[in-house]
């Protein structure tokens, strides 16, 4: 079965008023939108509740991150079980900014990627290298390790519920986009890596999407690569033109 194509849009700590959030749903709402793409929208958890009550059943909600524990003293995290119970079917884990401003480490991602799975939560898993590390050669090595800790507390049934999301730390928000070229290779090498590390079925099952300053202009491109299989997209996610990379397959 072919992978379906797969568009996020992350909103980070964005919008700042109710106002600005109705304004962007509502592009959504009344666009033409490419219903063969699976599309799933991240707000502010503040936002999560109204965004399901109000988006158009095509799309689908996540939450930017959750903790491990179904309950509990955790001020200010919210559990895997409370997203379920709220019918949020999504969670981001490991995006670059909760692995370096808020010391995330991947054995963390890991145990909460197993946690969300196991509530039935679906995973947009993010990773990536940063500029140095690239320059250093290291973009295949930073990248497995990171997923290697997921792999050691998944089962190969539990990868049906991921979407990789490779994110080089250096392209996101930066307005430097990886070309196609340096995102195939890198796609190409975690599928790789998953056939060797998880089996060959979940390396050809699994989505890799790429993220970092992906727009409507260099959109088109980046999708005709084998690897790439959908966007998960900051900045523009909040503009009119998330519409354009959502419909970034369609002829
Ligand atoms: C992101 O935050 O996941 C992201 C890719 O951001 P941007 O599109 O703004 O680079």
């Amino acid at each position: 079965m072919p992978r379906q194509f797969f568009v996020g849009g992350n909103f980070k700590m964005n919008p700042i008023s109710r106002d600005q959030k109705q304004t962007i749903i509502g592009v959504l709402n009344s666009a033409d939108l490419d219903t063969a793409t699976e599309i799933v929208v991240a707000p502010p958890s503040l936002y999560l509740i109204p965004l399901r009550d109000t988006v158009r059943t095509e799309l689908q909600v996540s939450a930017q991150n959750c903790y491990y524990k179904d309950s509990g003293a955790f001020t200010g995290e919210i559990s895997p079980a409370q997203l379920v119970d709220a019918k949020i079917p999504y969670v981001i884990l490991g995006h670059s900014e909760r692995r370096s401003i808020f010391n995330e480490t991947s054995e963390l991602v890991a145990q909460k990627t197993k946690a969300a799975l196991n509530a039935t939560l679906k995973v947009i898993l993010c990773v990536g290298e940063t500029l140095q590390e690239r320059e250093l050669g290291q973009t295949a090595a930073v990248v497995e390790k990171q997923l290697q800790a997921v792999v050691n507390v998944l089962q190969e049934s539990d990868w049906s519920g991921v979407v990789i999301a490779y994110e080089p730390v250096w392209a996101i928000g930066t307005g430097k986009v990886a070309t196609s070229a340096q995102a195939q290779e890198a796609h190409a090498d975690i599928r790789q890596f998953l056939s060797k590390a998880v089996s060959p079925a979940v390396s050809e099952n699994t989505r890799i999407i790429y993220g970092g300053s992906v727009t409507a202009a260099n959109c088109k491109e980046l999708s005709t690569q084998s690897d790439v299989d959908g966007f998960l997209v900051g900045g523009a996610s909040l503009k009119p033109e998330f519409v354009d990379i959502i419909n970034a397959k369609r002829n």
